[in-house]
């Protein structure tokens, strides 16, 4: 089957560094091996996500050089306008049994699970009798989760190596729509992948943990999973994960400060491509590109990119 990639921002603020870097990687990995691109804007909170902020990326990946072969300004390629397929998604996991109601606050669910920052794996309202789900349903509108089983779920990323999460014990039941209605991150992800036909997901090592709760999404809607790549996070010279509020990194600064050659020079270099971080440009990129030299550990920004 023919390798197919794919560009996944949420429109919540202009592209920084850390979000170039893993699009750069996933760009690289497809086009080396010739194969395509799909551009999906994931914009389904409708609070954080404003359409600019996408139009605006699209330009910033132009003006690299980072093309992409479907999606993009195309409306059928962003979330909010494909929650039919979220709605099926989650008719087809109801009548499995595998869903139900929450009522719990979000500070109820840190609360039962103070070490771990994590939903409780006994999320009390599993067990709420239809008559008591009618009852709380008069008083507040849910968000619903979907069953974890006790079942160990593992693979094989591509630059991680192996990982595996027991998901009842390490994650629990998880939420798949929110009480105001809107589709969570991990349902929407797993349909759309399966739906444009992605065979590889190259995206940030802080989602490595989600993967295994998509892996059991793919099973269970009885879809075929990608294969992933988990790529290093850029590190701030204090120590943190580069952010959106990073400011001093995003693509407007970075844009008037280097050319296209210049800054995928420095990212090729962060990422194990060149020995020096000398202007290159990403035709030139993709011909030698080798996932054996992208280091797998947190990278932090060379100096020559912190003004
Ligand atoms: N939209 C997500 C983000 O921008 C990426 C999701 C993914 O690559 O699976 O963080």
């Amino acid at each position: 089957m023919p390798l197919k990639g794919r560009f996944a921002p949420s429109p919540s603020g202009r592209m920084h560094l850390g979000n170039l870097f893993s699009f750069l990687l996933a760009w690289l990995s497809a086009r080396h091996q010739g194969g395509r691109l799909v551009l999906r804007v994931e914009d389904l909170d409708p609070v954080r996500c404003q359409p600019a902020y996408a139009w605006q990326l699209m330009e910033d990946l132009e003006w690299l050089g980072l093309d992409w072969d479907e999606g993009g300004s195309s409306a059928a390629y962003w979330q909010s306008n494909r929650s039919h397929l979220y709605a099926a998604a989650f008719q087809a996991l109801s009548a499995q049994g595998l869903t139900y109601p929450c009522f719990c606050s979000r500070l109820q669910r840190l609360n039962e699970a103070p070490h771990t920052h994590q939903v409780s794996p006994s999320c009390p309202c599993a067990g709420l009798t239809s008559p008591e789900v009618s009852a709380r349903m008069e008083e507040k509108a849910p968000s619903y989760r979907v069953r974890v089983p006790h079942k160990t779920l593992s693979f094989t990323d591509g630059l991680q190596g192996f990982y595996s999460q027991d998901l009842a014990a390490d994650c629990g039941d998880f939420p798949i729509k929110r009480a105001d209605g809107a589709w969570a991150y991990q349902l929407a992800v797993v349909v759309d992948d399966a739906a444009m036909g992605v065979t590889q997901v190259v995206r940030g090592r802080d989602l490595l943990s989600s993967t295994p709760r998509q892996l059991w999404l793919y099973q269970v809607l009885g879809l075929t999973a990608p294969e992933f790549y988990h790529v290093p996070l850029l590190l701030a010279p204090d120590g943190r994960r580069l952010a959106k509020r990073d400011a001093d990194l995003d693509m407007g600064v970075l844009r008037r400060r280097f050319s296209p050659e210049g800054l995928l020079g420095l990212l090729a270099h962060m990422a194990g491509q060149q020995a020096a971080p000398t202007p290159i440009s990403a035709p030139e990129l993709a011909r030698d590109f080798s996932w054996a030299r992208v280091p797998r550990e947190d990278i932090p920004v060379i100096p020559a990119l912190l003004s």
